[in-house]
């Protein structure tokens, strides 16, 4: 197998990356690995997404950028990349099937994932009232009363933002001490809505087809209590899907791939890095399509100067 592009990850950037480099005739791989879609599969209404009025479901977004990349000839196959040489030319991707697919340029758009707090109930009710994204599903909990678990800046960052629309928030952290900024710790703490439980930990989220509470423990004495709640937030950080690219590429402390700023060159010429392996910051589904698009404009300068 030999082509001129091969991407690595099925989110908005690489099927982005992917429309771009076959419209722009290139023989174009992209390699899907085990969650074809990333995570806009466990999103229900995205309507954010420019053009679409109305709202899409993350799936059907995600099933509408693969036909349109396989509309101009994006080969897409079902397999996960286990192994990289990025240094050789053409660069090699082992398969999980066990063959090498030999590649010109590699554009790396293999995502982040969120973390989870692993309890009982939370990925049974993922996508009906367990969310890790507050911009995306914050709209469905108008004068609803949720919870956001994590003390980081994230965790205010969602609960500031969800009080545009519940009625409550509640912040649940495993200690005392925050490690948000003072800046964003604050704002929630002035905010009327927002309310603190400190040295608590979630330990199971319950309801059968919607979340109707969490059962909540007490870390200083271990009792514990069934709370009655409409949504369970997990701000609790992510991580870049970046583990078999760290040996070779440049990553900063947190493993995020490094790019030349304002591009998606990695350190080593002819791949490059788009969406939320990059982005710590904006991770939008639109703005991962909006690197997915700038990498595979770059892997056809680069082809076609550079390689
Ligand atoms: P952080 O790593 O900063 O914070 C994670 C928080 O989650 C910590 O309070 C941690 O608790 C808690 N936590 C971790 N694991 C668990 C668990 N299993 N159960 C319960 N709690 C847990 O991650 P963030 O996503 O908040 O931030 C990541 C980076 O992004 C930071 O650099 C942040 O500044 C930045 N950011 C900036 C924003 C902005 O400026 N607008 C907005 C959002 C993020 P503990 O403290 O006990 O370890």
């Amino acid at each position: 197998m030999s082509y001129q592009v091969g991407i690595i990850g099925a989110g908005p950037s690489g099927y982005t990356a992917a429309i771009y480099a076959s419209r722009a005739n290139l023989n174009t791989v992209l390699f899907t690995g085990l969650e074809p879609g990333g995570q806009l599969m466990l999103t229900s209404d995205v309507e954010n997404w420019p053009g679409e009025e109305h709202g899409i479901l993350g799936p059907e977004l995600m099933a509408k950028l693969r036909t349109q990349a396989g509309r101009f000839g994006a080969e897409i196959k079902e397999l996960s990349v286990t192994a990289v040489d990025l240094i050789s030319h053409p660069k090699k991707l082992t398969l999980s099937n066990g063959t090498v697919a030999e590649c010109e340029s590699v554009i790396i758009a293999t995502g982040a994932s969120a973390k989870w707090l692993d309890v009982h109930g939370e990925a049974k009710l993922r996508g009906r009232g367990v969310s890790a994204c507050a911009t995306c599903d914050g709209f469905f909990f108008k004068g609803k009363n949720v919870a956001v678990v994590g003390g980081g800046d994230s965790a205010m960052e969602e609960a500031n933002f969800l009080t545009k629309f519940a009625s409550s928030v509640t912040v649940i952290h495993r200690s005392a001490e925050f490690k948000a900024s003072k800046i964003m710790l604050t704002r929630a703490q002035n905010n009327p809505k927002i309310s603190f439980k400190m040295n608590a930990k979630v330990v199971e989220v319950l309801g059968e087809d919607r979340v109707t509470g969490l059962k909540i423990e007490n870390l200083i004495d271990q009792t514990s209590a069934d709370l009655p709640f409409d949504g369970l937030f997990v701000a609790i950080g992510h991580f870049p899907n970046s583990a078999i690219f760290a040996n070779q590429l440049t990553v900063d402390r947190k493993g995020y791939i490094t790019v030349l700023t304002g591009t998606t060159q990695t350190n080593i010429p002819g791949v490059f890095a788009a969406g939320d392996v990059v982005d710590h910051l904006y991770r939008q589904a639109v703005t991962a399509a909006g690197t997915g698009c700038i990498a595979a404009l770059e892997a056809e300068r680069w082809i076609s100067h550079g390689a």
